[in-house]
C-alpha cells in the first residue's frame, strides 16, 4: 500500500488545469470592482463630489453631511455589485490584513428590514480588537481601538463584501498599523519635496512618492502542501534535502509557464483589474516552481494597498486551482528565496519624475538635487532600512549569496559614479566664474545620454538607481511594503528638509542659486561616498571592504531590531511627525514578539516531525532490515549471512547515529527553548531564540536531512522537495 505521501502525490499527478472563461477584454474589466473616481461621479451630487476630490486628493476633511452622502452612495454602488455586508479593511502589525464584516441589512420592525450605512458608519469603527498586537499601549481589558477611514485609498468590492480601507488606532490615538505611519510619511516627503522643488519650478504643489513592487512567490500542489506540517503552519519547509536537479541549469528563469500555473495566474490577474491592481508582468523566477508579478507602478499608499490585496487574492485563488502560494522569504533550503523589489520615485504633480534625467542642464540639476539627496539620506539612516526589512523569514535571504546582503549600500551605475565624482572634484570652493558655471552645466547636461549606457544593472545591491528610480531589493517577499516605505519617504523627507535649510542659508550670504545648488551637492556627495558601491555584493572582499568603511553588518533580526530604540531614531521619526515614541516603542516590542513567536512554533514544530515522523518512520525502515539481516543469517548461518548483509549493517548503524544524534540535538533545543520561555523582556527573549534555540535548527536538519536519502522512499512520511518543486 502506497504511503500517505505517495497518494498524495498521485493526486497531483492526476491533476489538469481549471481555465477560467470570460468574455471581452481584461481593459473592461479594470476596475470594475472600485468605487473610483469616475464612479464617485456617477453616484455623487457634483458639490459632495468635489468635497471628496478634495479629501482624496489634498486630505481636506469632509464634513457629516458630505460623509452621509459618500457613505450612501456606497453603499447604492455596493449593493448594484451584489454586496451584503461591509468592512473596514485595515493594517495590524501581524503583517497580514483584517477585516470585520457588518451586514447593511437593519431590522426597523417585525418583518421589515432596510440596508442602511450612513457616514458615521463610513468614518469609524470598533472592530473588537483586543488580539491585535499593540505593544502594550492599548491594555486588552481596554479594547478600544477603532479604524477610522481613508478616503485617499478607494473601497471596492470582493465577494459580497464592500471594503473600506482604514487606519488603526487606539483609542488614545496611537498608530497600531502600517497605513497610519505610511500615510504621514507621505505627507512629509509630500511637503519637503515640494519645498525644494520650488527652487526649481514654482507651479509644483503637490509630489507623490511612487512604488513599484514586483511580488515573488512559491506555488506548491494543495495535496503536497497539506501533508507538510511544516509549510502548514511556519510556510516553509523546515526540513528537506535539495533536489538533485535543483535551480543549476537556470532552465526554469523566464522559461515556458506550466498550463495549471498559467490558468492560476491569468484567474489571479482577473480577479486583481477588477480591483483596480494595474498586473501586467509576470515570468517565471530563478527556483523551479518560483514565479513574479509586478504591476505599473501606483502612488505609495494605493500601491501598498494594492499589494496586499494581491497577497489575498493569490492565496484565495491558489486554493481554487489546488495550489497553495508561499509568501515566506525561503521555503526551500537550497533553492533561491523570494524577496518583493519596491520600485520608489517622487513624482510631481506637473508630471515630471523627479529621478529622471531631464531634456536640459535646469531640469538635469532638479533631478541631480533629488538623486544625491537620496544617497545622502541612505548614507546617514542605512541602519534603519536594515531594521525596516528585518524579520525571522527575510533573515534566510539576506546576504545568502542569492539575495541582497545584509549590508546596505548604494548602486548608481559607474557612469553616474563618474559624474558624482567630477562634480565633487571640480566644484571650486571660492566664488564660480561664468565658466565654471558653463562647464558644469554642459556635464549636468549630459546626464541623459549617460543613462542609455547605464544597463550593467547591478542585482547584487540591496538598493539600486535604475535609470529612472531607486530599487529596494533586501524587502521580504511576505512582508507589508509599508515598513521599508514608511523609512525611505521619512529619510529622504528629512534629508530635502536639510537640503532647502542650507540651500536658504547660502543665498542669504548671497550665493547665486545654481552656484548654491551646486557648492551642496558637492558636499553631499563628498559625505556620502561610503554608500555607494559599485561591485559584487555578494563577494567575500565586500564584507572586508565594507567593514573597513565602518557600514554595518546586521545579520539577524533581533539585533536588527534594536535599532529603533536608538535615541536619534525616535527624534528623527518624532520631529518628521511619522511615528511618537511611545509608537515607536510598541512597535519595536511588538517586532521582538513576533519574532519570538515564529522561531518557538518553527522550534516546537521541528521537535514535534523528529518525534512524530522521522524517528517513527527511520525505526520502520530498520525493523525492515534487521528482518532481512536476521533472515539471511537463519539462512546462510550467523558468520555467512552477517557477510552477505554488510550493506544492511552498515545502513543501520548509520541510521542509529543520525537518530541518536538528531534526537540529541532537539533534546538540548527543548531545552534551551524553556529557559528562554521564561525570559520576561521581549529583547532578551528573541535575543535567547535567536542565539540559543534556532542556533540547533540546521544540526536538527542535517540529520533529518541524512535520514531522507538514507530512507526507503515509500517510507518517508514528508513530500519531497524534487516531488514540490518539479510537479506541475
Ligand atoms: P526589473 O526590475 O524586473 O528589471 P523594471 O525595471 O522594468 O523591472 O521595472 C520594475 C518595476 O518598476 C515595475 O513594477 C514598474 O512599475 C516600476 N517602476 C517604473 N517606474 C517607476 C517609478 N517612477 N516609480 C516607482 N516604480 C516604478
Ligand atoms: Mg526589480
Amino acid at each position: 500500500m502506497a504511503s500517505k505521501r505517495l497518494n498524495a502525490y498521485q493526486d497531483v499527478l492526476n491533476r489538469e488545469p481549471i481555465n477560467i472563461s470570460f468574455e471581452g477584454r481584461l481593459s473592461d474589466l479594470y476596475g470594475a470592482n472600485v468605487f473610483h473616481a469616475e464612479m464617485m461621479r456617477e453616484y455623487l451630487p457634483s458639490d459632495t463630489y468635489k468635497s471628496m476630490m478634495a479629501s482624496m486628493n489634498h486630505g481636506v476633511r469632509l464634513d457629516r453631511k458630505n460623509a452621509d452622502q459618500v457613505a450612501s452612495a456606497m453603499k447604492d454602488w455596493a449593493i448594484s455589485k451584489g454586496a451584503t455586508h461591509y468592512t473596514h479593511w485595515f493594517q495590524p502589525l501581524t503583517g497580514s490584513t483584517a477585516e470585520k464584516h457588518d451586514a447593511f441589512f437593519k431590522p426597523i420592525g417585525p418583518g421589515k428590514a432596510i440596508e442602511r450605512f450612513d457616514g458615521d458608519l463610513l468614518i469609524q469603527q470598533e472592530p473588537d480588537a483586543s488580539s491585535f498586537p499593540n505593544g502594550g499601549i492599548r491594555n486588552t481589558f481596554e479594547a478600544r481601538g477603532y479604524t477610522a477611514w481613508d478616503p485617499s485609498s478607494p473601497a471596492f468590492v470582493i465577494g459580497k463584501t464592500l471594503c473600506i480601507p482604514t487606519i488603526f488606532i487606539s483609542y488614545t490615538g496611537e498608530s497600531l498599523d502600517f497605513k497610519m505611519p505610511l500615510i504621514r510619511a507621505l505627507a512629509t516627503i509630500d511637503q519637503a519635496a515640494v519645498d525644494v522643488c520650488q527652487f526649481f519650478d514654482k507651479n509644483v504643489a503637490k509630489v507623490n512618492a511612487t512604488l513599484g513592487w514586483e511580488q515573488e512567490y512559491f506555488l506548491i500542489d494543495q495535496a503536497l502542501f497539506n501533508a507538510r506540517p511544516d509549510l502548514l503552519l511556519t510556510g516553509r519547509a523546515l526540513f528537506g534535502h535539495a533536489p538533485a536537479k535543483g535551480q543549476q541549469l537556470d532552465d526554469h528563469y523566464f522559461g515556458s509557464i506550466p498550463e495549471r500555473v498559467n490558468a492560476y495566474m491569468r484567474e489571479f490577474e482577473v480577479e486583481s483589474l477588477k480591483l483596480g491592481i494595474p498586473v501586467t508582468t509576470r515570468h517565471n523566477e530563478v527556483a523551479p516552481n518560483q514565479f513574479e508579478c509586478a504591476p505599473i507602478f501606483e502612488e505609495c499608499n494605493l500601491a501598498n494597498d494594492h499589494n496586499l490585496l494581491l497577497m489575498d487574492i493569490m492565496e484565495k485563488v491558489a486554493r481554487k486551482h489546488n495550489f497553495r502560494v508561499l509568501l515566506h522569504e525561503k521555503p526551500f533550503k537550497g533553492v533561491n528565496g523570494s524577496g518583493k523589489h519596491n520600485n520608489w520615485s517622487l513624482s510631481t504633480d506637473t508630471g515630471v519624475n523627479l529621478l529622471a534625467p531631464g531634456k536640459n542642464p535646469k531640469s538635469n540639476l532638479q533631478f541631480l538635487t533629488f538623486f544625491v539627496n537620496t544617497i545622502k539620506a541612505i548614507h546617514d539612516h542605512a541602519d534603519l532600512l536594515r531594521a525596516a526589512i528585518a524579520s525571522a523569514g527575510n533573515d534566510h535571504r539576506l546576504g545568502a549569496n542569492e539575495a541582497p546582503p545584509a549590508i546596505i549600500s548604494v548602486f548608481i551605475g559607474s557612469q553616474l559614479s563618474g559624474l558624482l565624482d567630477d562634480l565633487e572634484k571640480n566644484i571650486k570652493a571660492g566664488k564660480m566664474t561664468p565658466q565654471d558655471k558653463t562647464e558644469l552645466k554642459l556635464n549636468i547636461g549630459k546626464i541623459p545620454q549617460i543613462l542609455l549606457d547605464n544597463t550593467d544593472r547591478n542585482r547584487t545591491s540591496p538598493f539600486a538607481f535604475t535609470g529612472n528610480k531607486f530599487e529596494f531589493r533586501a524587502v521580504g517577499s511576505s512582508a507589508n511594503c509599508a515598513s521599508a516605505m514608511i523609512v525611505v519617504n521619512t529619510i529622504v523627507a528629512n534629508q530635502l528638509k536639510i537640503f532647502k535649510k542650507s540651500i536658504d542659508a547660502r543665498l542669504l550670504k548671497g550665493e547665486g542659486k545654481d552656484e548654491a545648488i551646486l557648492k551642496e551637492l558637492q558636499v553631499l556627495i563628498s559625505a556620502s561616498k561610503k554608500i555607494r558601491f559599485e561591485g559584487n555584493g555578494y563577494g567575500e572582499e565586500w564584507m572586508k571592504e565594507a567593514e573597513k568603511r565602518g557600514l554595518t553588518n546586521i545579520k539577524d533580526t533581533p539585533r536588527a531590531i534594536k535599532i529603533w530604540q536608538g535615541k536619534n531614531v525616535a527624534k528623527l521619526f518624532d520631529d518628521m511627525g511619522v511615528l511618537t515614541p511611545r509608537e515607536l516603542e510598541a512597535r519595536t516590542e511588538i517586532e521582538f514578539e513576533s519574532y519570538i513567536l515564529k522561531i518557538q512554533i518553527e522550534s516546537r514544530l521541528m521537535g514535534d516531525i523528529v518525534q512524530n515522523y522521522f524517528i517513527p518512520a527511520a525505526v520502520e525502515y530498520q525493523n525492515k532490515l534487521l528482518k532481512n539481516v536476521q533472515g539471511l543469517m537463519q539462512v546462510f548461518g550467523e558468520k555467512e549471512g552477517k557477510g552477505q548483509a554488510k550493506a544492511q549493517l552498515e545502513l543501520l548503524t548509520k541510521i542509529s547515529e543520525h537518530i541518536n544524534l538528531m534526537k540529541q540535538s532537539s533534546d538540548v533545543m527543548l531545552g534551551e527553548r524553556k529557559k528562554a520561555n521564561k525570559i520576561e523582556h521581549a529583547e532578551d527573549k528573541a535575543i535567547a531564540y535567536c542565539d540559543n534555540v534556532k542556533i540547533h535548527f540546521d544540526e536538527i536538519r542535517y540529520h533529518a536531512d541524512k535520514l531522507e536519502l538514507l530512507v526507503e522512499d515509500e517510507l518517508w512520511p514528508l513530500p519531497k522537495f524534487r516531488e514540490m518543486l518539479f510537479t506541475r
